[in-house]
């Protein structure tokens, strides 16, 4: 899944993971579990993450080749947050030849730079088990209390409005680049990410197949 902070690749790449019975792999969230469990990744993690910076690519790429090598992703998985950068790309792709597979699709989830900041503003994330909502396009049964899990939902740390900015700059710098190097590669589909989640789901289903 590719797009801008706040697209809605991870509210996608959730339901696609449900429909399609394949892992859900979001580097976001693995990021936020090692921060929450307080190891050295999460510490290291955590400084770039605050400042709306990436995390760098030794950091990262193994973690991901590592979680890909696993059983549970034999039959497919959705990468959410990952690649972000061309060399991460680069990386992903040398490792999946080892392991003789390929991309199948780059999903780029296309929301405008005006749409995002309305997005991340009224994004709340389970403090629990990471579920997200929205406080006007996909509420909680009860206000701030996750549906999933029944913790707190919380305003993340970096979807504060600086923090939004920042991270947008860096995805026009680092990550859109990206949406090029696919579509050299003929992976590349775009959706219309500003219309309802579940219309946004139909256009994903419609490219990888009932
Ligand atoms: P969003 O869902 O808003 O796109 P994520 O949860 O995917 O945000 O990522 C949160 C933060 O974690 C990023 O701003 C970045 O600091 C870090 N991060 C996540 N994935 C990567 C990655 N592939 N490379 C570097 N940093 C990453
Ligand atoms: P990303 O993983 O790309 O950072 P999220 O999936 O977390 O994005 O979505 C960002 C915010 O926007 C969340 O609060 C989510 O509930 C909301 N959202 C996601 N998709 C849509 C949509 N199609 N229309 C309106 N709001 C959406
Ligand atoms: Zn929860």
């Amino acid at each position: 899944m590719l797009g801008a902070p706040g697209a809605g690749k991870g509210t996608q790449a959730k339901m696609l993971a449900v429909k399609y019975s394949i892992p859900h792999i979001s580097t976001g969230d693995i990021f936020r579990a090692n921060i929450k469990n307080g190891t050295e990744l999460g510490k290291k993690a955590k400084a770039f993450m605050d400042q709306g910076l990436l995390v760098p690519d030794e950091l990262t790429c193994d973690l991901v080749v590592d979680r890909i090598a696993q059983e549970d992703c034999k039959n497919g998985y959705i990468l959410d947050g990952f690649p972000r950068t061309i060399p991460q790309a680069e990386a992903l792709d040398a490792a999946l030849k080892i392991m003789g597979t390929a991309i199948d699709y780059a999903i780029n989830v296309d929301v405008p730079d005006e749409n995002i900041v309305n997005r991340m503003g009224g994004r709340r994330a389970c403090v629990g088990c990471g579920a997200t909502y929205h406080i006007v396009y996909n509420t909680p049964k009860t206000a701030d209390i996750c549906d999933a899990c029944g913790e707190k939902l919380i305003l993340r740390d970096d979807d504060q409005p600086e923090t939004v900015q920042k991270r947008l700059t860096v995805y026009h710098d680092q990550t859109q680049p990206l949406i090029d190097y696919y579509e050299k590669a003929g992976v590349l589909r775009t959706v219309d990410g500003t219309v309802d989640m579940e219309d946004v789901f139909a256009a994903i289903v419609k490219i990888l197949g009932e």
